[in-house]
């Protein structure tokens, strides 16, 4: 099976780790601030802190804005489960903005109408997650204006996104956003096997979600209620978490943050490549919007059903059938039997709703060979054959 995505392990990613598990700390050790200053660096942020999960990174992300009870956060339905999640964490509610039906984000317009109505019934978010699907920016620029306009915070759920760029430069840097999230899981882009980071350029947030990733648990005298009782002294200050990463996937980090750009340009091929293999197919290949480049974590397809004979579902049951381990990114959040309790229905978000009804990702990853994508292409022509 043609796998929809895959880590590329080298040798020099191997001997790092090793390197850690000869050394005195396999965790909170040097490396995790080695890794964070890595990326902060590259993306161009002043702040770093990396936890064991993207999904805890939103957790604490959400926590250092001050997300609780009585919150709105909003997000798209189109992404994983773990974006929204991390608003019902703190005890706020979650809803949903439909998606553009070109880039598959979150449609700016749905969210200023969206925005307009909560103002008069007074039930404006006070978060919002936006996320960038596979890898493309959203349109940060009228997020950020309306998050001016409305007084909301933003996260950008960067899962997809590491080593991609808005306006030329590298998502992560926080032009428009307050907090910026990675995911360093096997599938992402870069791997530390589980792991995530948030970045920042406000001290304050920094300081807040690195409380949190430990415990609440502090040894900063600045930040201690009283002068410190001795050299084995700290304090709990907060209602924090374990959600630390260690140094062995800190020290798989940063070997890995070597090859990022090496990652990057190999997906921008493969993906070109797909564009022009898969271009007299009943199938709509990925936009690529102008201000946008992508970190291409997932190269999606929707089939274009009127001009095949198979429905999506046999579409997708033949391609595993011959071996192209193909995916659906993603469910829409409103439909899955949780957040259906909280009383959303299908037909909520419709444009969400037909892009799940067509929608497949194709394999992508850095050591594909051309062999296999011409496999998955000739799959696919195969079984949209009318
Ligand atoms: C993978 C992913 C997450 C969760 O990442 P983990 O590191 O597995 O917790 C969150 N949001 C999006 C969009 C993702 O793709």
């Amino acid at each position: 099976m043609i796998p929809y995505g895959k880590q590329d392990i080298s040798e020099a990613d191997i001997e790092a780790v090793i390197a850690v598990l000869k050394s005195d700390f396999l965790t909170q050790g040097p490396m995790v601030s080695r890794f964070e200053q890595r990326v902060a660096t590259h993306v161009g942020s002043k702040y770093a802190v990396a936890v064991n999960s993207a999904t805890s990174a939103l957790h604490v992300a959400c926590l250092a804005l001050g997300l609780g009870e009585g919150d709105w956060l909003w997000t798209t339905p189109i992404t994983f489960v773990a974006s929204a999640n991390c608003g019902i964490y703190c005890g706020a509610q979650v809803d949903f903005v439909d998606i553009d039906p070109d880039t598959y984000n979150l449609c700016t317009e749905a969210l200023q109408r969206k925005l307009e109505i909560a103002e008069r019934e007074g039930r404006l978010p006070k978060v919002l997650v936006a996320v960038h699907l596979c890898g493309q920016s959203c349109d940060m620029a009228t997020i950020h204006a309306l998050g001016q306009r409305y007084n909301f915070k933003i996260i950008e759920d960067a899962s997809h996104a590491i080593g991609g760029k808005y306006k030329g430069d590298f998502i992560g840097n926080g032009y428009y956003s307050d907090i910026t999230v990675f995911s360093f899981h096997p599938v992402k882009i870069i791997t530390t096997a589980e792991g995530g980071m948030a970045l920042t350029n406000d001290h304050y947030l920094a300081s807040q979600m690195s409380l949190l990733r430990s415990h609440g648990v502090t040894r900063d005298p600045q930040l201690m209620t009283h002068r410190s009782d001795g050299p084995w002294y700290y304090q709990q200050i907060d209602l924090g978490f374990n959600y630390r990463m260690t140094d062995l996937q800190a020290a798989l980090g940063v070997s890995q943050m070597d090859r990022l750009d090496e990652f990057i340009s190999t997906r921008h091929k493969l993906a070109a490549r797909y564009d022009i293999l898969l271009k007299n197919l009943p199938v709509i290949t990925p936009l690529q919007h102008p201000d946008s480049y992508s970190g291409l974590h997932l190269y999606v397809i929707r089939l274009r059903l009127d001009e095949i004979q198979a429905s999506h579902r046999q579409v997708f049951e033949s391609l595993r059938e011959l071996g192209i381990g193909v995916n659906l990114h993603y469910i829409p959040i409103h439909t899955q039997p949780y957040y259906q309790k909280m009383g959303f229905r299908s037909g909520d978000f419709p444009n969400a709703e037909r892009y799940y009804a067509d929608a497949i990702s194709l394999p992508l990853f850095h050591t594909m060979t051309e062999e296999q994508q011409n496999q998955v292409v000739a799959a696919v022509r195969k079984v949209t054959a009318r």
